[in-house]
């Protein structure tokens, strides 16, 4: 298995991690964008937004039920920006579903 979000899941590969339960983890972005940067992943392998399916979208409706939480953990008091890059145009490095929570600062107006 080389998918290093999978290891992070199995915890085979070290995070600094934010909140975790049976289906998804959170963890600190190796290297932040903003003064807060962290990272929600489902525990099970989708490669990307375009796997969402009726199959596996509660998955993802229990990731943005749980991101207000992780994003008060992680000490996000006055608003925040989720984002999913998906595919070559969205400049997708890991090929692993992920949402960033951006925060802890006033971020730029500009999304692209
Ligand atoms: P993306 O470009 O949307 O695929 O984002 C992947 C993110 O994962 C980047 O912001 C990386 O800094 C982050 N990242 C990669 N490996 C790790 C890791 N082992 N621990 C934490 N963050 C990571």
């Amino acid at each position: 298995m080389d998918c290093v979000f999978c290891n992070i899941a199995i915890g085979k590969i070290p995070s600094n991690k934010v909140y975790e339960d049976d289906k998804i983890i959170s963890f600190y972005d190796l290297n932040p964008q903003a003064k807060v940067h962290v990272l929600v992943i489902p525990k099970t392998h989708i490669s990307c937004a375009d796997e969402i399916n009726e199959e596996n979208c509660d998955l993802i409706s229990h990731i943005f039920v749980k991101i207000p939480e992780i994003a008060r953990l992680a000490g996000i008091t006055n608003g925040y920006r989720v984002i999913t890059n998906c595919g070559e145009d969205g400049c997708q490095s890991v090929k692993h579903l992920h949402y960033h929570i951006l925060g802890g600062e006033k971020l730029s107006e500009r999304m692209a």
